[in-house]
C-alpha cells in the first residue's frame, strides 16, 4: 500500500516537472515569435507584451505559467476572472479582461483588472467612470473597434470612434489608452492583415487629435494565430492562448 503511495506522488511530482517544462518550452517559443516578428519590423521585443490568455485552463495550470515567467494574464468572462483572481490572489500577476462586461459585473471586476480590453459602448464607459469614481480608482481601458464589420462581434464601428473619444475625454476616472480589435473569423490570414491594418490606420488618425487626457499608444491585437501579423502592423499587447498550452494533457 504504503509503496502505491509513494508511487502516486512520484508521478504527480513526474506531472508537475513536466507540466511546468512544457509550459517553459511554449512560452519561450511564443516569446522567440514575439522578437523575431518585432524585429522583422524593426521595433524592438520590448515594445510588445503578452497577454498570457489563460481561459482554457484552471489555476493548477496557471500557477505553472507563473512559475515559468508570465506576469499578465487574460480572462474573456468576469466570472472566471473573478474566480482565479481569488485562486491566485498570493501570486505577483496583474489582470486583463479581454472579453465583454456587463455593467451589473462591474464593481466586482474593476479591482481586480488592470486594463478593461473591450470598453464597446458610450453606457459602458459612463458606468465604468461612475463605479471607479466611487471607489476614487482609475480604470485603464482600450476601446474596442468593430473592425472586420462581422454582426456577431462587439464593438465601436469606426464611424462612432470620434464621439466615443469625445465623451471619454470629458471622464475623469476613466483613462482611454488605446484600441482593440479582432481579425474576422472569414477570410483567413488576409482577414487579419486587412483588420489590423485598419486597426492601425483608425489608431494613427484618431491619435494625432485626441481629447486631452487620452492617448492612443496601445493596441491590443493578434491571438495564436494571427499575432505575427498583428506585430508587424503595429500590436503593443499581444493575447495569446492556445499557443501557450499546446501538448498539454489537460488541453485538447
Ligand atoms: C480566447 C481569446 C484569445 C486567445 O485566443 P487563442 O487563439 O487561444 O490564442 C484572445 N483574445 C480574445 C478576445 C479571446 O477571447
Amino acid at each position: 500500500m504504503s509503496d502505491d503511495k509513494d508511487d502516486k506522488i512520484v508521478r504527480d511530482q513526474e506531472g508537475g516537472t513536466e507540466l511546468v517544462a512544457r509550459l517553459a518550452e511554449n512560452l519561450a517559443d511564443v516569446r522567440r515569435r514575439i522578437a523575431a516578428a518585432a524585429a522583422a519590423s524593426g521595433r524592438q521585443p520590448g515594445d510588445v507584451r503578452l497577454i498570457a490568455v489563460t481561459k482554457y485552463v484552471g489555476a493548477d495550470v496557471i500557477r505553472a505559467l507563473i512559475a515559468a515567467g508570465c506576469r499578465e494574464l487574460g480572462e474573456s468572462r468576469p466570472q472566471d476572472l473573478w474566480s482565479k483572481a481569488a485562486a491566485l490572489a498570493d501570486s505577483p500577476v496583474q489582470w486583463h479582461l479581454i472579453g465583454h462586461l456587463q455593467r451589473n459585473k462591474l464593481r466586482r471586476t474593476l479591482p481586480l483588472v488592470s486594463l478593461f480590453h473591450c470598453v464597446d459602448s458610450l453606457r459602458l464607459l459612463a458606468a465604468l467612470e461612475a463605479e471607479a469614481g466611487s471607489m476614487g480608482r482609475p480604470a485603464r481601458v482600450l476601446l474596442e473597434v468593430n473592425v472586420s464589420g462581422e454582426a456577431a462581434k462587439h464593438g465601436f464601428a469606426a464611424d462612432e470612434l470620434p464621439a466615443a473619444l469625445a465623451a471619454a475625454g470629458n471622464l475623469k476616472y476613466v483613462k482611454v489608452l488605446g484600441l482593440m480589435g479582432m481579425a474576422g473569423l472569414e477570410g483567413g490570414l488576409a482577414a487579419a492583415e486587412r483588420d489590423f491594418a485598419r486597426l492601425r490606420e483608425l489608431r494613427d488618425r484618431f491619435a494625432a487629435d485626441c481629447p486631452e487626457g487620452i492617448s492612443l499608444g496601445e493596441l491590443s491585437m493578434g491571438m495564436s494565430g494571427d499575432f505575427e501579423i498583428a506585430i508587424r502592423h503595429g500590436a503593443t499587447l499581444v493575447r495569446v492562448g492556445s499557443a501557450l498550452f499546446e501538448g498539454l494533457a489537460s488541453f485538447p
